[in-house]
This record gives structure tokens, C-alpha cells and sequence, in this order.
């Protein structure tokens, strides 16, 4: 196999050799640009002017447009999508909206990383209409590779907007000039740029098996943006055309404001009334002269880049004139505040689109952003209120995402949280490092108490320097901790399971789609496996979507086990079949069982909304489980769940039972159902296919699953939640039951409290008081013996009965710290001890 990597490097060099053939060259040539080849670096590149040099800031000697733009227009941030959609859609391109930050309709990802994210994998491969064609978004995207260059460099971010231009085109129809000339267009129209100062760089890209040529634009070396013509993919037999072409071109819309100004970093222009208030706040003075020779080398200081940062800042402390640490201290203080203006950015994006920091997945990216911000604020004793933060960005962003200003009050919450568990940390781990830092702490180990602890570094070198030691942070720390994540995820993602060879056999006519009330139906036997049976068609539901398999017979013997591999249902028998490939079989389900599903099921889509209601809009399903006896539904949220929460929860989805809302399920082309419902309906994660089954609880919920649904919430019975436990950081799991378990559930339930009543002669709604003494006589009693004190039986007996309103199993059991089935036996043996301990009084006495 070769890699992207050898792909785009093979092909770069064949691209070069041929370029007319490749590039829009008879477009470039029309507008006065001849071919050059870089002496410093070797890239072929256009330009009208003589330059022997390529547009790269390496080559060229740094950003030269700072107070000093060759843009004739000036745009502000929010002006720059404006004007491109204007200059775009008289192109004929339709503007969009942008996609949410976390990529919910796909599972090889958590965030969207670049505008054709939006579109993968089913646009791009042609499987699916793209919802406009040709189309340009302004589409907010999130890495977190740079974390360590954001607020240095003056250019880098963990969140920005991606403008993206493109099109999704059959050969025919493609037109790669067209393509070309639009975006040259918004170069010198747009910005205002002549074509004197434009420079246009031939590459190539390659990704997944696929790849093209590129053209990257840059001026004053600034990249401003690349247009990738996604043309071609590589099979066994060599390079093969692609039957749907993509163009992918992929903009900086922050470089855009800052190029048209000019100004000194990209962060005051990309969020000016922050940094404006952030300057107010901390009385920062930004020191223009240094900053004016400092800018054009600071891309220099990147450090994914360079070996040796020290030497960096030396050299450019020499270029500029300045004391380097002087330089370094000036400097470093603006990243940090320009640092906390990016990463609360970053956070209201991510938070407001559902996504919780955590230790998990695509939140720990988001947490450590968050402490890193808070560590600056911490640093230099800066007053500032991240929530604050969050809503100035979404009242200067509101002409762009109004929606971010509708999540607020939640984003700040949840902020709260965090910044509490942060400061938690640090209390619990401040004696820690203090001892710590008498041993030699290297950068492994500064790694682990990040990754194990949370304890930043900016906290160990800080504590260190009270015991007169230096620690040395890389400079790359946040990166490489974010890069041990990746791959953990990766690996984690490429296990799989063994599978049965199916090849030649049709995908199976999954019926119970149409009917999850049909038990009974006939279909022929295309494959038998030893105890493996493969239909033509079946009512039996595999095990999918967290919802468990059915379970029947074909034919009279039993099926033990159902499960699909790719399309194909494959039905497992407890014993060898006595039927054969060919013949037509008769199959039945065992229907109170899938019943009994289809209310656990649907519960998990009313628990969902009802949550959702009473916790806020964070709240995402992370998984769910559907079993005959009970079931659970997994939750993004960023605390435990209180018992007044469950409780309102479960009256919210009583309170949807009763209503008795219809529950429509029907298929729907993939984009249509995204435009009508929004990436929320990828509940249960990514789903693959061209049409979605919609699953429509009106006005309620609405969700893409395949699984067997009522038809009414009415169906459901009654919901009863059981009980909710944090299953890890960031996710909370529901427990409960629906229709007959939960009356099954409400009678043991009874059946406990009745006795535990008989046992404490009291009423059941009097049981919490009572058990609550039963507990404290029973301490009081084991003391006196144990420290031979006075006390007399009198004193030990029973007499608290105060009625209790609200869950009364619930509350003994946690009084017990036992479980609800054991509240009987508990109380037993307490009341047992306790006489025990009376009758050892009395002797002694
Ligand atoms: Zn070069
Ligand atoms: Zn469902």
C-alpha cells in the first residue's frame, strides 16, 4: 500500500512535468502570470513580477504586510463572509450554513477539522446529494495540533473559520478554469489585491486514496488559501479518474481581516472588541514599536518547526534589537491574553454545538484548552470571567452565528463547573508537586501529572521555582499531549471483530422496519453457516443501535442469537438446522419480548427529550441499552445528576407518555433529513447509508435509528427511572424501565416496602424517618458498648415517624447504602444487632 504521503509526492512531481494539464495555467497566463521555480525552496509558482522567490514567509522573509497591506479593500471580520458570499453567489455558487463543530454524522472524528468534513464520506463518494452545488460555508473548524503556537505566532488558532468553495461534479461537468478564475476573482476584487502581489503555488494533495492537484495562493508571504481539485483515486492498477470530482478549496477567513488591515497579530482583528476589553482589564500596554520589529519573524517561533526554541528567540532577539528577555517577557505575556481571548472562543463554539470538556475523546482537547487559559489568567492574576469572554465573542459574532448567543447561560455553566474542578485539582495537588519537585521532573513526567492529574505545568514550574528549581516545559507540551490522545483514539478505532465469509450472499429485506408487531413470516434460506442462517428477508431484529437482539424460531428451533454483518441479518441457532439452502422456512418472534424492547427503545428517545428539557441543550445521547428487564440511556452532561433532576425528568416523560404523541418512522434521503432536522438526529452516532430512517416523535424528538419503535408514546405504558450514576467524566447513565417491567419493577418495589413497613412497624411513607433512627440508635448502642458507657434501653427505642414525600425506596436505600433488593435484609440485621447490643445493656447494667 503506499501512503498519502508517497501518493501526493509521486504525483506532485508527474503534475510538475506536465502543468497545463493540471493547473488553470491558460487562465493564469491570460492575467500576465508566467511559471518560476523557487531558488531557495524549489516550488514551481505564477507571479507577474521577477521574483526568483516563492511566496512561502521562509522563503520570502516573513509576513511583510503588517502596516503595510497591498490590499486595497479593508475588511473587518464580520465583513469578510458577507462580501465573499456576495462576490460567490453572483458566481453561482449558493452560500450555506455553517455545520455544528462536533462532527456527530461521522465516527472516525470528533470535531470537524476542515470544510469538507461537512461533507464526508457520502457526499464526496457521490452516494448522496450535497445539499447545493456548487456551494461555498463559512464553516468554524477545530484542531488542536497548534495549541502551543496560539497567541506567539499571531496566526495560529484551535478554532477558525474555514471558508470553503465547492463542488461535487461529474467529469463532464467539471470546469477546474472556472474553479480558478472564481477564487482570483475574490483576491483582487475582494480584498483589492493586483496581481503583482498574488502568488500561486503548484502542489498536491492527497488523503484517503484520493488526490488532485493544488494551487495555494499567497501574498506578502501570507498563504491565504488552497483550491485542491480532488480528481483522482489510486487503485491496484494505478491512478484511475474519479466518477464525482470535488473541489475543495479552503480559506482562512481570520487571515482575510488581518490581511486587509494590516494590523500587528491576526487576534486583533479576528476578535476586536475582546481584546480591546481584554487590554482594558489587565492594563496590558502593547508595546507597538517591539511589536512592529518582533511580528514579520514571529511565524519563525513556530514550534512544530523548530529544533531548538531558544536559539529562535536569540536570533530573533539579535534581528530586532531587543533584549531577549525583554523581548520574551513582553511577548509571552500577550500570547497568554491573546491565548485566553482564542481558546474561550474556541470553547463557546464546541460548548455551544454540545460538545463538554472531559477526560475523554474530543473533550479532553476542550479541557485542556480550558486549563491552559485558566493557568494564564492564573499566571499573572488576571480578573477575568471566562463566561464573560464567551458572550462579548457571541455578541461581535452574532451577524455571523446568531445561534451562538442562545446557549449562554448553559456555556457558562458549565464553565463553572470545570473551572471548579480545576481549582479542586490544584488544592489536592499542590502538596504533591511540592513533593515531586525534590526529584528530577522530565518531561515524561510532567506529561502523566497532566494526563493522570490534571496538573498543568504552568502549576509544577511555578511551585518548582518556590523550592528554587527550574523545570524546562517544552514548548510543544500541549500538542504532544493532545497527540497522545489521537493516537490512542486511532488504535482503539481500528480493532475488529472476526467475521463469517459471506461473499456472493444478498443483503438481507430487513421487514420489522414496516412492522414491529408481526411475529410470524415466511422467507427462504440463502445461506447456512454451521448454526448460522441467512435469510432473504426477516422480521428478526440483530442486535444493533444498543437495542438487544429478538429472540423465536425458524422453522421450530431455536434462535439464540441475531446480528448483522454489513447488511446482512445473520440468525444463530441453538443446534444445526434441519432445513437446507433453498428452502422456504417459517419464522416466529417471540413477540413479548420485542415488545417489551420497543417500549425500552422508544423510552430512550422520550427519557432523551425529557432530559434534554430539564437539563438543557447539552444534553446529547453518548449510548444507550435495551434489555427486557431494564434499560439505560448514557448522557452528555458535565455534573451528577441531582435526585430532584430524576425526578423531574421522569415526570417530563410521564408527562410525553400520556400525551400520546405520535411516533412516525420513515426513510429519507440522508441530506434531506439533515436539512429538515439538523445534525441532532445523529443521536446514536454516525449511520451509515444513502437514506436515514427518520424516527419522528412530533414535536418532541427526532432521532436516525434503525431500531423497533411504538408507534404511540402512549405504547410506553409507564417510564420509571430507576436510578442515575456518572459512568465517567462527562457522562451520566440513566437506569430504567418501561410498560410491564416497570409495573414488574413498581410491584417488587412494593412487595419491599410492605415488609420493610411490617418490620419497622410503621407506614411505608413513614419508613425514611424510621430507617434514619434505626441507623442512629444502632451507632449509639455499638459506642456504648464498645466504650462501656451509660445508657439506658429507653434510649434505643424506635419513635421517629414523620411522613416522607418523595421516593421512599429510593431514600432508604441510600440511608442503607444498599441497594433497593437488599433493603429488607439490611434492616433485618440492624434491628437484630440492635437487640443484641439492648440485651448486652441490660445484662451489664
Ligand atoms: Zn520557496
Ligand atoms: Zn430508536
Amino acid at each position: 500500500m503506499t501512503t498519502d504521503k508517497e501518493i501526493k509526492k509521486e504525483f506532485k512531481i508527474n503534475a510538475s512535468k506536465d502543468p497545463d494539464k493540471y493547473y488553470a495555467t491558460s487562465a493564469l497566463k491570460k492575467e500576465g502570470f508566467s511559471r518560476k521555480h523557487c531558488n531557495k525552496c524549489g516550488t514551481y509558482f505564477w507571479s507577474t513580477t521577477h521574483e526568483n522567490v516563492c511566496g512561502n514567509p521562509a522563503c520570502s522573509g516573513g509576513f511583510r504586510f503588517i502596516g503595510n497591506t497591498p490590499a486595497k479593500k479593508e475588511l473587518d471580520y464580520i465583513q469578510v463572509w458577507k462580501e465573499f458570499a456576495k462576490l460567490f453567489e453572483k458566481q453561482g455558487y449558493t452560500p450555506i450554513e455553517r455545520y455544528p463543530v462536533i462532527a456527530r454524522w461521522r465516527n472516525d472524528t470528533d470535531f470537524v477539522q476542515a470544510s469538507i468534513y461537512d461533507f464526508q464520506p457520502y457526499v464526496v463518494s457521490g452516494e448522496v446529494k450535497p445539499p447545493a452545488n456548487p456551494l461555498v460555508v463559512p464553516q468554524p473548524v477545530l484542531r488542536f495540533n497548534d495549541i502551543d503556537n496560539v497567541g506567539i505566532t499571531g496566526s495560529h488558532y484551535c478554532c477558525f473559520v474555514m471558508i470553503g468553495q465547492h463542488a461535487f461534479m461529474k467529469p463532464k461537468d467539471w470546469n477546474q478554469e472556472k474553479y480558478f478564475i472564481d477564487i482570483h476573482n475574490w483576491l483582487k476584487q475582494g480584498l483589492g489585491l493586483p496581481n503583482e502581489e498574488i502568488k500561486f503555488h503548484e502542489d498536491a494533495w492527497a488523503g484517503g486514496g484520493n488526490f488532485g492537484p493544488c494551487m495555494e495562493f499567497f501574498s506578502r508571504g501570507l498563504e491565504l488559501g488552497n483550491q485542491v481539485y480532488m480528481m483522482y483515486e489510486q487503485t491496484p492498477s494505478g491512478f484511475k479518474e474519479l466518477n464525482l470530482k470535488v473541489l475543495d478549496m479552503g480559506m482562512g477567513h481570520e487571515r482575510n481581516a488581518w490581511f486587509t488591515q494590516g494590523k500587528s497579530t491576526s487576534y486583533e482583528t479576528t476578535f476586536p472588541t475582546v481584546v480591546k476589553k481584554l487590554y482594558d482589564i489587565t492594563g496590558i500596554k502593547v508595546n507597538h514599536e517591539m511589536m512592529q520589529k518582533f511580528l514579520p519573524y514571529s511565524s519563525y517561533l513556530n514550534v512544530d518547526e523548530v529544533e531548538n526554541i531558544d536559539v529562535v528567540w536569540n536570533d530573533v532577539a539579535k534581528k530586532t534589537g531587543y533584549d531577549v528577555d525583554d523581548l520574551k517577557k513582553h511577548i509571552l505575556e500577550l500570547a497568554g491574553l491573546y491565548s485566553v481571548a482564542e481558546h474561550s472562543r474556541a470553547l463557546l463554539f464546541a460548548l455551544s454545538d454540545g460538545a463538554l470538556p472531559s477526560n475523554v475523546g474530543g473533550g479532553y482537547n476542550l479541557r485542556v484548552i480550558l486549563r491552559r487559559a485558566l493557568s494564564f489568567i492564573d499566571k499573572y492574576k488576571w480578573d477575568i470571567y471566562m463566561p464573560d469572554l464567551c458572550r462579548w465573542h457571541a455578541a461581535y459574532l452574532e451577524p455571523l452565528f446568531p445561534e451562538l448567543v442562545q446557549n449562554l447561560d448553559e456555556v457558562e455553566k458549565i464553565l463553572e463547573v470545570e473551572k471548579q474542578k480545576y481549582e479542586a485539582t490544584k488544592q489536592k495537588t499542590n502538596a504533591m508537586i511540592s513533593k515531586l519537585v525534590k526529584e528530577n521532573i522530565d518531561e515524561k513526567k510532567l506529561l502523566v501529572l497532566y494526563d493522570s492529574y490534571g496538573i498543568t505545568p504552568e502549576l509544577v514550574r511555578e511551585e518548582a521555582l518556590k523550592f528554587d528549581k527550574k523545570i524546562d516545559v517544552p514548548e510543544n507540551f500541549y500538542a504532544r499531549v493532545a497527540e497522545l490522545h489521537e493516537r490512542q483514539e486511532q488504535e482503539h478505532a481500528t480493532k475488529r471483530e472476526e467475521k463469517l465469509d459471506l461473499q456472493g450472499v444478498q443483503d438481507t429485506i430487513a421487514l420489522y422496519y414496516r412492522d414491529y408487531k408481526k411475529n410470524k413470516f415466511k422467507a427462504k434460506v440463502l445461506k447456512i453457516i454451521d448454526n448460522k442462517v441467512i435469510l432473504d428477508e426477516t422480521y428478526f431484529y440483530p442486535t444493533s443501535g444498543g437495542q438487544l437482539h429478538d429472540l423465536g424460531t425458524i422453522n421450530g428451533q431455536s434462535v439464540i442469537d441475531i446480528f448483522k454483518q454489513g447488511s446482512i441479518i445473520v440468525h444463530v441457532l441453538s443446534q444445526k438446522p434441519d432445513f437446507n439452502e433453498g428452502d422456504e422456512v417459517e419464522g416466529g418472534i417471540d413477540l413479548q419480548r420485542r415488545l417489551q424492547l420497543a417500549k425500552h427503545h422508544t423510552s430512550t428517545h422520550i427519557i432523551n427529550a425529557a432530559a434534554r428539557k430539564v437539563l438543557g441543550s447539552h444534553i446529547n445521547q453518548a449510548g444507550a441499552k435495551k434489555d427486557v428487564d431494564k434499560a439505560t440511556i448514557d448522557l452528555t452532561h458535565y455534573q451528577s445528576i441531582t435526585d430532584e433532576e430524576i425526578r423531574q425528568i421522569g415526570q417530563e416523560a410521564n408527562r410525553l407518555v400520556k400525551e400520546s404523541i405520535e411516533v412516525e418512522s420513515k426513510f429519507l434521503p440522508r441530506t434531506e433529513a439533515e436539512q429538515a432536522y439538523g445534525m441532532s438526529i445523529y443521536q446514536g452516532g454516525a449511520v451509515p447509508g444513502k437514506l436515514l430512517r427518520i424516527v419522528n416523535i412530533k414535536g418532541v424528538d427526532v432521532e436516525a435509528c434503525g431500531g423497533t419503535h411504538l408507534h404511540n408514546t402512549s405504547e410506553a405504558g409507564e417510564i420509571k427511572i430507576l436510578k442515575a450514576a456518572k459512568i465517567s467524566d462527562g457522562v451520566v447513565r440513566i437506569y430504567f424501565t418501561a410498560g410491564e417491567a416497570a409495573q414488574k419493577e413498581k410491584k417488587q418495589e412494593k412487595v419491599i416496602l410492605d415488609e420493610a413497613a411490617r418490620l419497622l412497624k410503621v407506614k411505608a411513607e413513614q419508613l425514611p424517618a424510621r430507617v434514619s433512627e434505626l441507623f442512629e440508635k444502632w451507632k449509639l448502642a455499638k459506642k456504648a458498648i464498645e466504650k462501656d458507657k451509660e445508657i439506658t434501653i429507653k434510649e434505643l427505642e424506635l419513635k421517629s415517624a414523620e411522613t416522607f414525600d418523595g421516593n421512599v425506596i429510593d431514600k432508604i436505600s441510600e440511608a442503607l447504602k444498599t441497594q433497593p433488593e437488599h433493603v429488607v435484609r439490611t434492616i433485618k440485621r440492624f434491628l437484630k444487632e440492635l437487640e443484641e447490643f439492648k440485651a448486652k445493656i441490660t445484662k451489664g447494667g
